[in-house]
């Protein structure tokens, strides 16, 4: 019998590891990139002897593909994409091409903020008792991972973009944990329909799934008003009582499936401020569901650090707290980096603006912030927005200078805190490099 033809548009993390999948399953393989291949997976793509190119897009090689793997980075406007689905070929994701080869158990995670996180947490909870592995935007790609068929559980960590392009994929677990506008510029520019791709988590879930999400977010709420989903709903809320789900209670969390009852004091929790109160409930009830024991789901939660730039604290001197919170790069993340600090703040803000709408952060700003540094190559929109309720307003072109300014200013008991609020491209190759610039600059204090 002919072989199956997998082309693959893109080969990073998703694209090699569908790659190595497709080869494994019996496709003929194709990997094209209409950029450059990084080294490490040219090696991969060379050592597994599978086809692929670099710089363009072959087209006799593509258009006759039984299926099109598209890489997340790739947007639906690409007219590579545009032809394909003229042709009538079917274009899917990463998550959509490898669940099909795998029973193991599929945990979902979504969101505009927080999916890392969340993920991260999740993993640490269950790793103890399951065979678990983390994948999606995580490390290493989830289709590399089901080619090594060794995994019972898996946490995925899920872009709009990967949901974008599934057809069967269904979690038994979905989390969605908030909603705020980000990445629009693929959306035609429309929130709704950036929300509905959110939900398409949900779509191919049955009555034996879950879903669990934020119920103090206003658009989830809306959504859920005006369509059904099957799944189990499981709420997690920080305002209300929930039967079902979580929410809190004398500064306790209080988890309730069925009949089981479940409390953790969130001081314990190793993971300070609301919206990690928030990921640890999202984790805390997938692990209930799958039976992990109370007493190591307690232990995990209250050993867990974090995730490197999301908050991370970097180091304490002269009784400065130093906060790197790099991948802060919109306006809901920075909220909620201000209001878990608990002191006066020197704020380093700034980069590539989305379209931010600052008005949310006035009330926090006004309360904490004594400076702001600007980290970026244009700063006028964030003057305009906090010039009136900062003092201090400094202008910086490189992390360095931005932490010796934050050093100048800040005092005992302050924090200085990079939460950019912004994306980085304009002076770092990325969230992670601008993160680690900024912890090497405060270690050379
Ligand atoms: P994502 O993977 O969705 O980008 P991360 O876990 O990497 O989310 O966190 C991104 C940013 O959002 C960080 O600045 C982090 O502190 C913040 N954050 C984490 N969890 C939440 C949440 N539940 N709500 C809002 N912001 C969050």
């Amino acid at each position: 019998m002919k072989k199956q033809r997998l082309v693959i548009l893109g080969g990073g993390e998703s694209g090699v590891g569908t790659a190595i999948l497709g080869k494994q399953k019996g496709f003929e393989v194709f990997v094209s990139d209409f950029g450059s291949i990084k080294e490490k997976y040219k090696k991969v793509l060379i050592h597994n002897e599978l086809d692929w190119e670099e710089g363009g897009h072959t087209e006799a090689k593509i258009l006759d593909a039984d299926v099109v793997m598209k890489s997340p980075g790739i947007p639906d406007n690409a007219p590579i994409v545009q032809k394909l689905t003229d042709n009538g070929v079917k274009v899917i994701s990463e998550i959509e091409f490898a669940a099909q080869f795998t029973k193991a158990t599929l945990i979902g995670i979504t969101g505009s903020n927080g999916k890392t996180t969340t993920a991260s947490l999740t993993y640490a909870l269950l790793k103890d008792e399951l065979n678990v592995a983390l994948g999606g935007n995580i490390g290493k790609s989830f289709a590399e991972q089901v080619s090594e068929e060794k995994y019972e559980n898996f946490v995925l960590e899920l872009s709009s973009f990967q949901l974008d392009g599934i057809e069967t994929f269904a979690p038994h677990i979905a989390v969605l944990t908030n909603l705020s506008p980000d990445h629009l510029d693929r959306y035609d520019y429309k929130y709704e329909k950036y929300i509905a791709s959110k939900f398409r988590i949900t779509e191919n879930q049955t009555e034996d799934d879950y879903f669990i999400y934020d119920a103090d977010d206003s658009e989830i709420n809306k959504w859920l008003q005006n369509h059904e989903i099957k799944a189990k709903k499981l709420p997690f809320s920080l305002q209300n009582e929930v039967k079902q789900g979580a929410y809190i209670k004398n500064k306790e969390i209080i988890l309730t499936i069925d009949n089981t009852q479940h409390t953790m004091p969130i001081a314990q929790l190793g993971l300070q401020g609301q919206h990690n109160t928030k990921n640890a409930m999202a984790a805390t009830t997938i692990a209930t569901l799958l039976k992990i024991r109370k007493a190591t789901i307690r232990e995990s939660l209250e050993g867990f650090q974090g995730v490197e730039h999301r908050l991370e604290k970097v180091l304490k001197i002269n009784n400065v707290m130093y906060i790197n919170d790099s991948k802060a790069t919109n306006v809901n993340a920075t909220f909620y980096a201000l209001d878990s600090v608990k002191t006066p703040t020197v704020w380093i803000v700034g980069g590539v603006d989305k379209g931010n709408d600052y008005t949310e952060l006035l009330p926090l700003v006004n309360e904490k912030v004594k400076a702001i540094i600007c980290l970026g190559v244009d700063n006028e929109k964030i003057k305009r927005a906090f010039g009136n309720i900062v003092d201090l307003i400094v202008e910086t072109a490189g992390m360095q200078e931005a932490v010796k300014v934050a050093y100048k200013v800040a005092e005992r008991n302050d924090t200085v805190l990079l939460s950019p609020c912004c994306a980085s491209f304009d002076l770092f190759e990325n969230y992670e490099d601008r993160g680690r610039q900024f912890k090497e600059a405060v270690r050379h204090l």
